[in-house]
C-alpha cells in the first residue's frame, strides 16, 4: 500500500474510541457485516478528531472470537465494512486494535489471560508505540466502566457516552475518573476539541511520527498476530 508517512514535529495525540455501543449500535456479540449499524454522527465525529490532529484509532474486546461465536476472519470483515462505511462518508480511522482472548472463557489459543483486554492497558501502548503517541493528551471514549478503566489505567482522559450501555454505566459508575459525559461520540468528539484547547501547552520533548494503517494492516492487528512491518 501507499506509504503515508508523515513526520511529526511532536508525537501525535489519539482518540481511542470503543467499537459495540460507541461506534456501532449494540448487539449482543455481533456477529454478521449484516447487523453492524454505525450510530449516526459516528463518521463526523470521525472526520472532526482528524481534522483537529487526532489519530483516531479503535480499541475492541472481541471475546467473542475467544468464546467460538465468531472467527478472526468474521471480525476481519466486520472492521472492513466500518473501515468502508466510514471511507465512504470521507472519515478515515488511523486504526483497529482488538482484543479477542477471554481468561476463562472458550478454548486455545484465545482463552488466555492478556494484557490487551480492556481495562488492561495493552492495546493502547502497542498503539502509542507504533504510531508514536501522547497519552497525556489523548482520551478514552466509550459506553462501558471498562473504557473508563482503560482511560484509568493508560493515562488518558475518558469520556462516557450515553449510547450503547451508557446510560446503565452512568448510573452505576465505576471507580475511575470521568472526564466528561456526551449523549454520543459525536458530542464527545466535539468536547474533546474544545477540552485539547483548554489543556496545557504541550510537556513533552520526544519527536515522533505518524502514519496510517491500511485495511489490510488492520484487519490484522490483534495482539499476537504480529502485523508485517514494511
Ligand atoms: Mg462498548
Ligand atoms: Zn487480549
Amino acid at each position: 500500500m501507499s506509504s503515508r508517512r508523515r513526520r511529526a514535529a511532536r508525537p501525535t495525540p489519539a482518540v481511542f474510541v470503543d467499537r459495540d455501543g460507541t461506534l456501532n449500535h449494540e448487539r449482543h456479540y455481533l456477529r454478521r457485516v449484516a447487523d453492524l449499524r454505525l450510530i449516526a454522527g459516528t463518521a463526523g465525529a470521525v472526520r472532526r478528531l482528524d481534522a483537529a490532529g487526532f489519530a483516531v484509532i479503535v480499541v475492541t474486546n472481541q471475546s467473542g472470537v475467544a468464546r467460538g461465536l465468531l472467527s478472526i476472519r468474521v471480525l476481519a470483515r466486520i472492521h472492513d465494512a466500518i473501515v468502508r462505511r466510514l471511507g465512504r462518508a470521507g472519515a478515515r480511522l488511523t486504526a483497529i486494535y482488538v482484543c479477542p482472548h477471554h481468561p476463562t472463557a472458550g478454548t486455545p489459543p484465545f482463552r488466555r489471560p492478556c494484557r490487551c483486554r480492556k481495562p488492561r492497558p495493552g492495546l493502547v501502548e502497542r498503539a502509542a508505540r507504533e504510531f508514536g503517541l501522547d497519552l497525556a493528551r489523548s482520551y478514552c471514549v466509550g459506553d462501558g466502566a471498562v473504557d473508563l478503566g482503560l482511560a484509568a489505567a493508560t493515562g488518558t482522559r475518558g469520556v462516557l457516552v450515553r449510547t450503547g450501555h451508557g446510560r446503565a454505566t452512568e448510573a452505576r459508575p465505576p471507580d475511575a475518573p470521568i472526564a466528561h459525559v456526551a449523549a454520543n461520540f459525536r458530542a464527545a468528539a466535539e468536547w474533546i476539541i474544545e477540552d485539547a484547547r483548554r489543556a496545557p501547552p504541550w510537556r513533552g520533548r520526544a519527536r515522533g511520527r505518524r502514519r496510517r494503517a491500511s485495511a489490510a494492516e488492520m484487519r490484522t492487528s490483534g495482539e499476537g498476530r504480529r502485523r508485517p512491518r514494511r
